[in-house]
């Protein structure tokens, strides 16, 4: 039978984690190598050193993910092509604005029965409208395409705190349950629903949420406040994925990647804290500016999310619809102050 073999095309905090997940796994399981490779965008470190020498020799991302063991079969290789020219299974999780890129880079240099994987959230906007990753992979790569979202916040899976996920899977069930089997451990629970869209624009949408959730932190208005644009948010991420795919499933919004995430994610996640802290100052610093000195290496998604979902709006006339959508994207290139985040969205219609 198959032996399957293991890239993680990525290694931010959310891929080194999926890296420590899985290779705790293949480890046990026999129709997997042991050894997982993650291919690292490599950079030189303040100490002068490469980032992929440093993990291969002390077993820790320590830029991504310090203080975590990743398992001594996680092998960093900072060789794109190199990283993928065996594996047959292929999990990517980059930011995703460098999807598109590293897609081109890997056309014709993959195997023939790849089986791929996308922990990414967020999308491409094209003339014919959204492009979701897991399409970019599986159009440009001749693959079939999963996803895996939910509420996983990275640095909590790394310390084994117990949490749920949902892939989405179009088809082929057998699949699904292969990377159901990749990634579920006692702490990791997941589940597979065939609704692929539905899940990775859960997974997407949220994020423009948690901006809006971050600002009203900022502005201190308090629990009540933040339930309303978390509950305004999540009626706007319902409509707007079943006007883009009416595939999508009601039944998906109440999966792990649907309104668990969205709370964690306004909760504890990246794009709440920097949203945070851009209110605080009034507006007056910027996304990049607060990102580039907050996160250190890490990138946001809601704000480039938030500006996608602007473009499909007005390439349609739906702005009005979806004024949360709207004015979080207002908000973050200063057309709007951060307080309209509740002025704007309070006028919001009703969807039958
Ligand atoms: P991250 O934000 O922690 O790190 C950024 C990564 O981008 C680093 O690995 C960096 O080396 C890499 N990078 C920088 N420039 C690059 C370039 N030009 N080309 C390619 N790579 C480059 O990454 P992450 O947290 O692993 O996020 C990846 C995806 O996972 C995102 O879509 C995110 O929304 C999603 N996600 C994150 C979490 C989390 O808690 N961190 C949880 C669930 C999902
Ligand atoms: P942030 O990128 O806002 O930290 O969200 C992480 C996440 O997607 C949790 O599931």
């Amino acid at each position: 039978s198959v032996k399957y073999r293991v890239t993680v095309v990525g290694s931010g905090n959310w891929g080194s984690v999926a890296s420590k997940l899985i290779a705790s796994n293949t480890l046990k399981l026999t129709s997997f190598h042991d050894e997982v490779r993650m291919w690292v965008y490599e950079e030189i470190l303040a100490t002068g050193e490469k980032l992929t020498d440093v993990i291969n020799q002390t077993n820790e991302n320590v830029k991504y993910l310090p203080g975590i063991k990743l398992g001594k079969n996680v092998i960093a290789d900072p060789d794109l092509e190199h990283s993928v020219k065996d594996a047959n299974m292929l999990v990517f999780v980059t930011p995703h604005q460098f999807m598109e890129g590293i897609c081109k880079r890997l056309v014709g240099k993959i195997k023939g029965d790849v089986k791929a994987l996308s922990l990414i959230k967020g999308m491409e906007v094209k003339m014919e409208g959204p492009c979701m990753i897991s399409t970019l992979i599986s159009e440009q790569l001749g693959v079939n395409c999963c996803v895996l979202m939910g509420a996983n916040i990275a640095n909590e899976i790394a310390v084994e705190k117990f949490s749920e996920a949902t892939v989405g899977y179009r088809e082929d069930k057998e699949i699904a349950q292969k990377w159901v089997q990749l990634f579920s451990t006692p702490y990791f629970l997941v589940s597979a629903v065939q609704d692929v869209e539905g899940v990775e624009l859960c997974g997407t949408l949220k994020n423009v949420v948690a901006i809006a959730a971050g600002l009203v932190d900022g502005l201190e208005m308090g629990n009540n406040t933040k339930a309303a644009v978390m509950r305004i948010g999540l009626r706007e991420m319902k409509a707007f994925s079943k006007l883009m795919f009416s595939s999508v499933k009601d039944s998906t919004f109440f999966e792990s990647c649907g309104v668990a995430d969205l709370i964690t994610t306004c909760l504890g996640g990246r794009n709440r804290k920097v949203a945070e802290a851009f209110a605080r100052s009034g507006g007056k610093r910027s996304f990049d500016e607060l990102e580039a000195e907050m996160l250190q290496g890490q990138k946001l998604q809601g704000v480039s999310t938030a500006r996608e979902v602007y473009e499909l709006l007005s390439q349609r006339g739906w702005q009005e619809l979806f004024p949360l959508f709207t004015s979080v994207h207002e908000i973050c290139i200063g057309r709007l102050s951060p307080s309209a985040i509740v002025e704007y969205s309070e006028h919001t219609p009703n969807f039958s």
